[in-house]
């Protein structure tokens, strides 16, 4: 239900938020900046401590921030901050209502074009094709800490930054949404690594909301462990730069843990991408084998290493490479 007034229909929760927005009048107190509801209320996906996010179409920020000081800077909470966001004059302001925490956002946007309207409404489009298991299977991910965007960017396989992915899919018509559902499904029932992520048996180490490391099945030397995103990514170039940085760090972590449980601290972090590199789960998983003197294990160079190549075809290579960073 995209529309708020639709909410007095809708779950309990929704009906409790629709209770929020009336007994605060603030729709009709911000009637003249072209209220839209979004966030998660009018999917049904809210959880423990989701606020009401009000997206405004602010053209004047200090007429704006008057309004909201004037009616409700006396709440519990209330603060009111200007900022920029993509390049453009932002108003957020927060407090709370009989505890249900409230966030006002105001940009020069027409409401229906905002990214956080745009991001609900493709979002309830993904929602109906895919039906009640994904959005209970969503609302866990979000109970388990993740936000709306990137629990659907996890459950749908998405590739790439979970919101500018999303608002990508938000223009597209309904045939590539149900790819997008279907893909999802076949991936789900043949990956093991998703399956892992979803709970099949594993030896697991270590886990947070993105990030998984279990025990390879096979232990070339004990402690070797592969570290994976739960979503599934297919190689390392699909990651967005937060999933990478999630990654990183649970190497990082893990790497430490086996030093100091094995009393190992020689070890390969290694990730293969595509068949010719030795990939044959195609779910971005690192890696990290303990090496031990003499154990015959994995080299890059078999035989011996190639000469160094000239500084001329070094810097051209580089400069290639450069020009699409
Ligand atoms: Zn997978």
């Amino acid at each position: 239900m995209l529309n708020w007034e639709d909410l007095r229909h809708g779950t309990a929760a929704q009906r409790a938020a629709y209770a929020v927005l009336k007994e605060l009048g603030i729709m009709d107190t911000l009637g003249p900046y072209h209220p839209v509801l979004a966030g998660t209320f009018p999917l049904d996906l809210n959880v423990p401590g989701s606020d009401l996010d009000i997206i405004c179409e602010v053209h004047d920020i200090q007429a704006f921030r008057r309004v909201l000081t004037d009616t409700y800077g006396h709440l519990p909470g209330f603060e009111v901050r200007s900022a920029t966001r993509n390049g453009l004059p932002t108003v957020v302001c927060n407090f709370t209502w009989r505890g249900v925490p409230v966030e006002v956002f105001g940009q020069p946007v027409p409401t229906r074009d905002s990214s956080a309207f745009r991001h609900m409404a493709v979002e309830a489009r993904l929602l109906a094709l895919a039906g009640t298991d994904a959005a209970a299977e969503i609302r866990r991910l979000k109970a388990g800490g993740l936000k709306t965007e990137p629990a659907f960017a996890q459950y749908f396989a998405l590739p790439g930054d979970p919101y500018e992915t999303l608002l990508t899919l938000a223009d597209r018509p309904a045939e590539e949404l149900e790819r997008v559902v279907r893909r999802a499904r076949q991936i789900r029932a043949a990956c093991p690594f998703c399956q892992i992520a979803m709970g099949a048996e594993a030896s697991l180490v270590y886990e947070d909301p993105y990030t998984l490391a279990f025990l390879n099945l096979c232990q070339a030397n004990p402690g070797h462990v592969l570290v994976i995103p739960k979503r599934h990514v297919e190689r390392v170039c699909d990651l967005d730069d937060d999933l990478t940085a999630r990654l990183g760090r649970t190497v990082a972590r893990v790497s430490r843990a086996i030093r100091e449980a094995l009393g190992v601290s020689d070890l390969n972090v290694f990730q293969n991408n595509g068949e010719p590199a030795g990939q044959e789960i195609f779910h971005v998983h690192f890696h990290l084998l303990p090496r031990r003197p003499g154990d015959g294990l994995f080299r890059v160079y078999p035989e011996r290493l190639p000469p160094h190549q000239s500084r001329a075809v070094l810097d051209a290579l580089a400069d290639r490479i450069r020009a699409q960073m």
